[in-house]
């Protein structure tokens, strides 16, 4: 255990400092702990890490009840199927993975009223990949003034998840038509701050792009368990 907590420190240290010197700061780092055990969870949440995120509704619950630490802020980051959203809404502090309008009263309605306005950020495909959830860039306003009518719920902003193109140029073109997005979005919804994107492989690039927050996995935590 004492091992486990050095580990931790160590890469959180190391993973702060890059996020760092590529203009981000600590609180942009989400930890992506999906899939990886509580134990790891609560090393790195000892070594000062606060935001994670994760893929699956009911493994967050179950981890953030084991955990039972107010102080960690979860983040679910994987695809919304709508019979999980009201769960969701219960147990997150942010959802980043809004992508259809059926989502938002679900969402909105299950937002306990004493708890404070759940965090939501839209998610963007921005490469058109069949495969992947988000919404087009052409549906975002329409779904931001959904989302902005909510009381329950607050707008954040945007978040995307890039095609894995091999080509970083072409990683990066995606960042940058993000942020173009982003700033758009912005003009709107003043309010907006986060533009969730970059992950282990490419979480520079983002933040040189502009994200002010990057979701990283594997480079703090290891492989994943299978
Ligand atoms: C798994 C995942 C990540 C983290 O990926 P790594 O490559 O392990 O850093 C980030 N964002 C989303 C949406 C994910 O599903």
């Amino acid at each position: 255990m004492p091992l486990q907590a050095f580990d931790a420190a160590e890469r959180l240290a190391q993973i702060r400092a890059r996020v760092r010197a590529a203009g981000g700061t600590d609180a942009s780092l989400i930890a992506v702990s999906k899939k990886q055990a509580s134990d790891a969870i609560r090393a790195l949440a000892a070594a000062g890490q606060r935001r994670f995120g994760e893929n699956y509704v009911q493994e967050a619950v179950a981890k953030r009840r084991e955990l039972a630490d107010p102080a960690l802020e979860w983040h679910l980051i994987g695809p919304l199927q709508s019979n999980k959203a009201a769960l969701a809404a219960q147990h997150f502090d942010w959802v980043q993975s809004l992508d259809r309008p059926k989502l938002v009263p679900l969402l909105a309605q299950a937002r306990a009223v004493g708890a404070a306005p759940l965090n939501v950020l839209l998610q963007v495909n921005i490469d058109d990949e069949h495969s992947k959830s988000g919404c087009a860039p052409q549906a975002i306003e329409t779904l931001a003034r959904a989302v902005a009518a909510e009381p329950r719920l607050r707008l954040r902003g945007l978040m995307a998840i890039p095609a894995p193109y091999p080509d970083p140029a072409r990683r990066r073109l995606a960042f940058a038509r993000m942020r173009v997005e982003f700033d758009a979005l912005r003009l709107h919804h003043p309010g907006i701050d986060t533009l969730s994107m970059g992950m282990s492989e490419d979480f520079e690039a983002a933040l040189a792009a502009g994200a002010t927050m990057v979701r990283i996995g594997t480079a703090l935590f290891g492989p994943r368990p299978a």
